[in-house]
């Protein structure tokens, strides 16, 4: 009887042991799976975050996105200005042509006091010499250079002196429905009379006369440059070149020689020029 009991009690020792031994080691796991469910939760954790960063940064671009929009919004808003500019300076240009076909030297004037850019070629307007037909202006006409020529080639094919267009005469010798009958040469008058004044820029004899002491200036510049460049030239290229470019004093101007009236002294002795005085 006290064996058995001994036996029992010895059984239900190694029992409670067996028992402690694999409560041990379910302690052990359950310390394991709680380790690993931390780390499970840090890493959603940080994920979280990651997904929280990703999202400010989704809203940030998206907030740059829509200003990006707005900024092209305003660029197209902003677009028909644009286009109102360019239809703006397409009028001046039509004006500015326009006024140049009434009266060249506008054109002149405006070109060079506001210094805008010149118009695109495509829209240049142009340019028919009422003299000579030439692609320029009747004022920049080098066919017929001074006022007198132009006068007696106005006459011969019926160009009017006021306005520098071709027409039909009266009787009288006058544009009929002329549209400058009463225009005054912004520099005759009122230096001169009225009758005197009433004529088209390119017919001015004061204009001609400047033109051509302009003319003659040049082309004395232009001499006493050749000269001074053969002057200190090599003598032996300039011998070679000689009888393509002869000498400079005996050398005729390339333009026709000016009839007009010089100013006093300028005249030498070279009696190139056999003057009679323009009338105005
Ligand atoms: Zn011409
Ligand atoms: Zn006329
Ligand atoms: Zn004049």
């Amino acid at each position: 009887m006290q064996n058995e009991l001994n036996k029992s009690l010895g059984t239900v020792a190694d029992t409670s042991e067996t028992c402690y031994n694999e409560a041990q080691s379910l302690n052990d796991n359950l310390r394991t799976v709680i380790g690993d469910v931390k780390a499970t939760e840090r890493l959603f954790h940080k994920s979280a975050e990651e997904t929280h960063n990703l999202m400010k940064k989704a809203n940030d671009n998206a907030n740059k996105l829509s200003k990006l929009q707005e900024s092209i919004n305003r660029i197209e808003n902003a677009m028909p200005l644009a286009t109102t500019i360019t239809h703006i300076l397409n009028s001046l240009d039509a004006i500015q042509n326009n006024m140049a076909i009434g009266n060249p030297l506008s054109l002149d004037t405006l070109n060079h006091s506001a210094r805008r850019a010149p118009a695109p070629k495509s829209r240049a307007i142009q340019y028919s010499c009422a003299l000579c037909n030439g692609p320029h202006w009747i004022n920049e006409c080098e066919t017929y250079l001074t006022s007198q020529q132009r006068k007696d080639r106005a006459k011969e094919i019926n160009v009017c002196t006021r306005c520098g267009r071709a027409c039909t005469l009266d009787r009288h010798g006058n544009h009929i429905g002329c549209s400058r009958a009463d225009t005054l040469c912004s520099r005759c008058y009122p230096l001169r009379d009225k009758d005197e004044s009433n004529h088209h820029a390119a017919f001015c004899s004061i204009r001609s006369q400047e033109r051509m002491e302009r003319i003659e200036q040049d082309q004395l510049q232009e001499h006493s440059r050749k000269r001074s460049l053969s002057d200190s030239g090599h003598p032996e290229q300039e011998a070679k070149r000689e009888p393509l470019d002869p000498p400079v004093f005996d050398a005729r101007p390339p333009r026709q020689p000016y009839r007009g009236r010089h100013p006093r002294g300028s005249r030498g002795s070279r009696g190139a020029h056999r003057g009679h005085r323009p009338s105005a």
